[in-house]
């Protein structure tokens, strides 16, 4: 079965708001907002999950804790899951991570229907989201659907460590929903990007720039070639596009051949 992938844009400040009578749901969004939990931040990001999955765990949720692939990331992939009569699932991605490590204040708008603030929309809103939308699923006697919620740790750095699980989500989903935040004017986004990051590290020779240049091997010079040749990459017209973000290399001295660049 073909399955399709609803992404929905996030924005990183975005206002958040939910229909009239939404008390219950705002004031959740409250309690998850209030918690840290930055990618870098482990207990943070781990707090949020567990505090989501113990609200999936009272609706009859089964929790279970994927480790990452990459040994340098510590958070792990908290996946809820409830087997409905119908075997296939409607599996909703969602993260606990936010983009800025630390809480950035939010505040409610005036009229006290809305949270404003960074997190708010992305992800926060997409788990509360989520949970209120499996409360009326569940209330639905036609809906027969199994349901998995993946709370991802690092969305908001590539999902590192996780790639072999998302995908295998898509095996016996029938339909996958990314509950992200919708665009400005409110229509759902259908496809996405996917993002790859690399961390090019090159060695070279150091020597005396001025007296023995022949000796050195320059990091720095090859960088910048390999650098003008990774952006002849870039194919705009099909949207894929490529990002030199960082650039390091050499010392201070301007009289001494590059040793290392990256
Ligand atoms: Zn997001």
């Amino acid at each position: 079965m073909k399955v399709r992938l609803v992404f929905i844009v996030y924005f990183l400040f975005l206002n958040f708001s939910f229909g009239s009578d939404s008390t219950n749901e705002l004031k959740y969004l409250e309690e998850l907002v209030s918690i840290s939990s930055g990618t870098q931040d482990v207990e943070g990001v781990s707090s949020v999950q567990k505090n989501v999955a113990s609200q999936l765990q009272n609706l009859g949720f089964e929790i279970l804790e994927n480790k990452s692939d990459v040994d340098t990331v510590k958070s792990t992939q908290t996946v809820a899951i409830k087997k409905g009569k119908n075997a296939k699932f409607i599996t909703f991605v969602t993260h606990a991570d936010t983009v800025f490590e630390k809480l950035n204040p939010f505040k409610w708008s005036d009229d006290k229907k809305r949270l404003v603030g960074s997190g708010v929309g992305d992800n926060k809103g997409g788990l509360v989201v989520t949970l209120y939308t499996i409360k009326n699923l569940l209330e639905n006697p036609k809906f027969e659907y199994s349901i998995r919620v993946i709370i991802s740790p690092n969305e908001e750095t590539g999902s590192m460590g996780f790639r072999k699980q998302l995908k295998s989500y898509g095996d016996d989903s029938a339909l996958i929903l990314g509950m992200e935040p919708a665009l400005e004017d409110g229509s759902i986004v259908e496809a996405r990007k996917g993002v790859r990051w690399y961390h090019i590290k090159i060695a070279g020779r150091e020597a005396h720039a001025g007296t023995a240049p022949e000796n050195g091997v320059s990091a720095c010079h090859e960088l910048s070639k390999k650098i003008v040749k990774i952006l002849d990459l870039n194919e705009y017209s099909k949207g894929n596009t490529i990002n030199v973000g960082h650039v390091d290399g050499g010392k201070d001295k301007f009289n001494i051949v590059c040793g290392s660049a990256e």
